[in-house]
């Protein structure tokens, strides 16, 4: 089951419940109260998560977080997974 439009698995994260987060495809805006592109552009293309789309990865969903440290490809990697389910 998708937890995220991007494939971060909110279900593993240690820091859902000090950031009061429910996971992003709950909540009308991610938990910091901003937007998110991601989510944003996923939700309005109708689409459970990135890896729906027929533009996956696309620059927005391959580069977020990587200018932050992360390693896209794990992320990108779970979307793969839960679209071949
Ligand atoms: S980065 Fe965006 S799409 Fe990913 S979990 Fe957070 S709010 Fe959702
Ligand atoms: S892969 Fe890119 S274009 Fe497709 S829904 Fe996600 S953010 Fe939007």
């Amino acid at each position: 089951m998708f937890e995220s439009r991007c494939g971060v698995c909110c279900g593993s994260c240690e820091r859902k419940e000090k950031v009061k987060c429910l996971g992003c495809t709950i909540m009308e805006k991610p938990f910091w109260g901003g937007d998110c592109g991601v989510k944003t552009c996923c939700e309005e293309k109708g689409w459970d998560h990135c890896g729906e789309c027929p533009d996956f990865p696309c620059q927005m969903e391959a580069n977020m977080g990587v200018e932050m440290g992360f390693d896209p490809a794990v992320r990108l990697e779970q979307c793969r997974k839960w679209a071949e389910k």
